[in-house]
């Protein structure tokens, strides 16, 4: 594949659309888009590119032509990244890198930050006063066709980010609307993603911080990786994947030193309005509630006013289905915190979501898998999830 031409043109809303044209192996070309606002200064260097195309190039095994510079540092990690991405994805491709280098220009060396108002992005926040450019992207969790809703989530944000003495900077990008999409996003793509993001402001930025969603002793192979992430890393660009030394509970606790945060914490993708544009958190979800359960275990919940949407209650924390190490995670706080009956509930909890995944299991089995198919429907149905 090759990046064939790159333009830069104004659109609305004070914003400027950096695009790139993608010619693939077949022969088939589609227009990548990278917005973000028109007081920054846009890389015209091929390092954004780079880091958004490597892991398709991987993925469909064609090599890589970029007609636009590269760092030296970063070309140089690239082996580094293929074989780690190919010891943990043996299916994925060996292949070529095409492009000359160059060290992008750089104006000032500021500090900036992914921020979404959750739990990651606050810890790094706070631990980082000096981050104080916060980033945010509409087409990676939102998609790229929402403008509207992306303005209403970015107005929430933005004062959370201002409360942090920081500036929240709008992005924008359609790769996940294009054959990029064919990157396994949780896998691969959004670690990747998240550094071009960050590359389009190599001329502002020295310093990025990604927050971490994982801690060392539950790592595991990832888009967004300590180890993925800094390869990214330019002659002039920094990035630290920042949180690992932490769990999700003492990431929380060290949030609720900070008034201000607790609230604004936002952590659900639903909201209480179903699509997680509007103010509060739907407090009926997994996410919510695994959140809800170590800020009640801290005194805390009521502080948290963007949680106010339901009522934290045993019985329907019995409900919860969601990733075991984040829920034994919760179990092992309730008990060092003496609360037997929420630590009974995250029991039962637990032993729901390893019941629906056997169900889920036997949904691929013949023959039963039509009766196994209905059992996991009607629990699915019941849960929190
Ligand atoms: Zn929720």
């Amino acid at each position: 594949m090759e990046l064939t031409q790159v333009i830069v043109t104004k659109i609305t809303g004070k914003m400027q659309r950096l695009c790139g044209t993608v010619r693939y192996d077949d022969g088939f070309s589609e227009d990548y888009y990278f917005e973000l606002p028109d007081n920054y200064n846009v890389s015209l260097s091929g390092n954004p590119w780079f880091a958004c195309l490597l892991p398709l190039a991987v993925t469909l095994g064609e090599d890589l032509t970029i007609s636009l510079p590269i760092d030296p540092l970063l070309l140089n990690a690239t082996d580094d990244l293929i074989k780690l991405w190919k010891t943990w994805y043996p299916q994925l491709h060996n292949i070529k890198i095409f492009a000359e280098t160059a060290v992008a220009p750089q104006q000032t060396k500021d500090c900036a930050t992914f921020f979404s108002s959750g739990v990651d992005s606050y810890f790094t926040t706070v631990r980082h006063p000096n981050a104080k450019y916060m980033l945010i992207t509409r087409g990676f969790d939102m998609p790229y066709s929402y403008v509207d809703e992306f303005d209403v989530h970015c107005a929430r944000i933005a004062k959370s980010a201002q409360e942090c003495g920081g500036e929240l900077i709008p992005t924008a990008t359609n790769i996940r609307d294009t054959r990029w999409s064919r990157c396994h996003w949780e896998l691969l793509g959004h670690g990747p993603a998240l550094n071009a993001i960050a590359l389009l402001f190599e001329q502002h930025f020295g310093e990025v911080f990604i927050p971490s969603s994982y801690e060392y002793k539950i790592l595991h192979p990832w888009g967004s990786h300590p180890m993925v992430d800094n390869l990214f890393t330019t002659s002039n660009v920094h990035f630290i994947h920042d949180g690992c030394g932490y769990s999700r509970t003492e990431k929380i606790k060290k949030l609720c030193q900070y008034d201000h945060v607790l609230k604004n914490l936002h952590v659900c993708f639903r909201g209480s309005d179903g699509l997680g544009q509007d103010q509060g958190n739907c407090c009926n979800c997994e996410k919510c509630y695994r959140t809800m359960v170590v800020l009640e275990l801290l005194g805390k919940l009521e502080q948290a006013t963007l949680f106010n949407n339901a009522p934290l209650t045993p019985e329907k924390l019995t409900l919860l289905y969601g990733d075991r190490i984040f829920l034994e995670e919760i179990y092992s706080f309730a008990i060092e915190m003496d609360n037997t009956i929420l630590a009974r509930a995250i029991r039962q909890s637990i032993k729901r979501s390893n019941r629906i995944d056997w169900l889920k299991k036997l949904t691929k089995l013949p023959v039963i898998w039509r009766i196994a198919a209905f059992f996991y429907n009607r629990e699915i149905k019941k849960s929190l999830t």
